[in-house]
């Protein structure tokens, strides 16, 4: 069996409370140290996100124990939490920055009562980051179901974040993380039109040269994953889920655009 990249996928990493719900949205900044430590412990090989397209490309080859690091929404505690211990180790990121958010808190925690709503890293921050080697990709403008919304929205909100990220960073955007894990064919067609170069859902499994690359499956780590479970989730062979099979045979051989 060929290698395959397990794209995994971050929220926030901090302190937080015990809780039962969102768990995918948390990581105790601990268990963030002692999962990169593990990384590095047994030879992980962490990739960025255009050594991961060039694999899937098939320009290189995958190496074994292949991973990359992805953080959604551009949560400010990545600052604190996330970005002292990926540079102690000399990993590469991306972080997915929602650009009608930047300094702004993430509003649609609001929705449920009693969840502290986290602040959004700013323009400047995001500078900053980008300047320390963080990739930066689109999350959209306002990190809507893409799905939902009609064709023209759909292209309106890849668009003008990607333009907007542009002219804050002074650089091509040329990633992708698609709200909510919601897309259909219209957005793949979307960003592949706009130029994105790679696009992550929440299908969940590891990648390989199966995948489009503007529909890339990923392994959420959730706050309920201690080394065991984060170890059980990198090493599982299992089949990829019906939803993915499923992406993977209508996206074979297509061209998109
Ligand atoms: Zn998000």
């Amino acid at each position: 069996m060929s290698n395959r990249i397990s794209i995994l996928m971050y929220h926030q990493v901090g302190q937080f409370p015990a809780m039962k719900t969102h768990r995918a949205n948390y990581c105790d900044h601990r268990r963030f140290a002692g999962q990169m430590a593990f990384l590095k412990r047994f030879g992980f090989r962490v990739l960025d996100l255009d050594q991961v397209l060039k694999c899937l490309r098939g320009d290189a080859p995958i190496p074994p124990r292949a991973v990359a690091l992805t953080f959604d929404d551009g949560y400010q505690n990545f600052i604190d939490y996330a970005l002292p211990v990926l540079e102690q180790h000399g990993f590469p990121a991306a972080v997915y920055a929602i650009s009608g958010y930047l300094g702004k808190p993430a509003a649609w925690f609001a929705k449920d009562p009693g969840r502290p709503v986290p602040l959004l890293m700013s323009a400047a921050q995001l500078r900053e980051l980008r300047a320390q080697g963080i990739q930066i990709g689109s999350h959209t403008v306002n990190h809507v179901k893409l799905a939902t919304v009609s064709e023209a929205q759909q292209r309106q909100e890849l668009k003008d974040s990607k333009l907007a990220l542009e002219d804050v960073l002074g650089e091509e955007i040329r990633h992708l993380c698609y709200p909510f894990g919601s897309f259909d064919l219209c957005t793949a067609q979307a960003a592949c039109s706009l130029h994105y170069a790679t696009a992550v859902t929440c299908l969940r499994g590891a990648a390989g040269p199966a995948d489009h690359p503007l529909v890339l499956p990923r392994k959420a780590i959730s706050f309920g994953d201690n080394l065991v479970g984060f170890f059980w989730k990198l090493a599982v062979k299992h089949a990829p889920k019906p939803d993915l099979e499923d992406w993977r045979r209508r996206l074979e051989g297509q061209t998109l655009c």
